[in-house]
């Protein structure tokens, strides 16, 4: 088992890397990774793991993303203070936990389709004493109507496109980050809604779980 010195030292070194090589710019942005402990949202098993640069199996088939990609999915999302933000694939809420720390007194509105796993994350975001997430069990490729519009979505599973559902919810100027491709390959998609329609940017090749339900790849 490894020492909290010896996690700290590791959590360190991420920080560092993130702000050397620019993958994080945002002051508030490293705070909020500073801040969140990761292991309080990795299986007890894997804890010895959680500073490593990989993603984790979390359970029921699904898997917490590598910090990196955690990392470079935040900065492009760049969430400000007070804003509303809609995560679809709530998985352990170690993505749910940064942006809500970074929007706080705004919040987090996440969605998850495996009930167990939105329990878990339930769980986990309590320990951490994250109190401005809200986890529903529900479809998100459908966004989540009830709670929009929002200032900006993020989708931590492989779509097969940007549902028309999401786009729909966001409020004008809004973002969109989701992994659009196959299921066996995806381009990190940065949407910006526009009055002349959606401004798409890829920020490059990563591989997701696949996104499920009615806009996703199976029902
Ligand atoms: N953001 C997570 C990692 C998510 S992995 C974290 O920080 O740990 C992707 C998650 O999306 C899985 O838990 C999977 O069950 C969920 N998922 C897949 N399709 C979904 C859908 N249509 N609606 C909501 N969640 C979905």
């Amino acid at each position: 088992m490894k020492s909290k010195q010896q996690f700290l030292e590791q959590k360190n070194r991420l920080l560092e890397y993130w702000k050397k090589f620019k993958i994080i710019n945002s002051k508030n942005i490293l705070k909020a990774f500073r801040k969140i402990p990761r292991e309080a949202f990795i299986p007890e098993p894997l804890k010895s793991q959680v500073y490593e640069d990989h993603p984790l199996p979390i359970g029921y088939g699904q898997t917490i993303s590598q910090p990196t990609t955690v990392a470079i999915m935040t900065q492009a999302l760049n969430p400000k203070p007070g804003e509303k933000v809609l995560e679809v694939g709530t998985g352990s809420g170690y993505q749910a936990a940064i942006i809500a720390e970074i929007v706080k007194p705004g919040v987090v509105i996440t969605t998850e389709l495996v009930s167990e796993l939105a329990a878990i994350a339930k769980n986990n975001l309590y320990r951490a004493n994250i109190r401005n997430v809200k986890v529903f069990l529900h479809d998100g490729s459908l966004g989540f109507k009830k709670e929009a519009p929002y200032d900006r979505i993020i989708v931590t599973a492989a779509a097969p496109r940007i549902s028309q559902h999401w786009v729909e919810q966001l409020k004008t100027n809004g973002v969109i980050i989701a992994p659009i491709g196959s299921l066996t390959e995806q381009e990190l998609i940065r949407a910006v809604k526009t009055k002349q329609g959606l401004k798409t940017q890829s920020l490059g090749d990563f591989v997701f779980v696949p996104l499920k339900g009615k806009e996703g790849w199976f029902e």
